[in-house]
């Protein structure tokens, strides 16, 4: 039984969608042009800025008078409500989960993730577990991480496969760990030249067909 090692944001969560779904209401309901949406992903970075900085550059742009932490929570409370589970993404987990696999999330970033985005979107029921980097106090792409994922379900990390669409945290942690990788590219190309992942898909679902077909080949070479 292999160990699949999933991201969680942009891999088996559309949060990139979300957050463009949360800035296009949120600048309607400022009465901001819709040109600006443009402006806002840019501030946000794909979800690299902190929240508390993106609530300060709309409050400096927009001259709100809501202070800053209550459009953070704005903010997370708008993202959480638009957060969900694409129903194929689940359906995915259950095949890879009915041929034997065992997909643990390993996802960077603050604890709170398991409230909202793990367990309010269901996500808890397909996955046998998750590690947040918060809370291990050891983020991606440290191998350590990894480790701590295929020990939380009692596994070795051999044959385990990692997919995910950052390319130095899921990909560049494959590698430190000598692991085959599925990077989702999101319609970008490959930049590094330290490392490669051994695949590329376009989302979460050819990736797991992806790992499934090529681990299947292995297994009967
Ligand atoms: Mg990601």
């Amino acid at each position: 039984m292999p160990l699949l090692l999933l991201d969680l944001d942009n891999t088996l969560l559309d949060r990139a969608g979300t957050f463009r779904a949360w800035a296009a209401d949120f600048l309607a309901e400022i009465g901001a042009p819709p040109e600006d949406l443009q402006w806002l992903l840019s501030i946000d970075a794909d979800g690299l800025t902190d929240r508390w900085d993106v609530a300060d550059a709309i409050r400096d742009r927009y001259r709100l008078r809501i202070s800053s932490i209550d459009l953070v929570d704005e903010l997370t409370e708008g993202l959480a409500e638009r957060l969900h589970l694409d129903p194929l993404v689940a359906c995915a987990l259950r095949i890879a989960d009915d041929s034997g696999w065992v997909p643990v999330v390993v996802t960077n970033g603050t604890t709170r993730q398991q409230d909202i985005k793990i367990r309010r979107t269901g996500l808890d029921r397909y996955v046998a577990d998750w590690v947040i980097s918060e809370d291990a106090g050891v983020s991606k792409p440290n191998p350590r991480i990894f480790a701590m994922a295929a020990q939380r379900v009692r596994m070795r990390l051999q044959g385990a496969w990692v997919v995910g669409d950052s390319p130095e945290a899921d990909i560049g942690g494959a590698a430190a760990m000598g692991l085959p990788s599925v990077w989702l590219h999101r319609g970008r190309s490959w930049m590094e030249s330290r490392f490669r992942p051994t695949r590329t898909a376009e989302g979460i679902i050819p990736a797991v067909a992806t790992v499934l077909a090529a681990a299947g080949v292995a297994r009967y070479a």
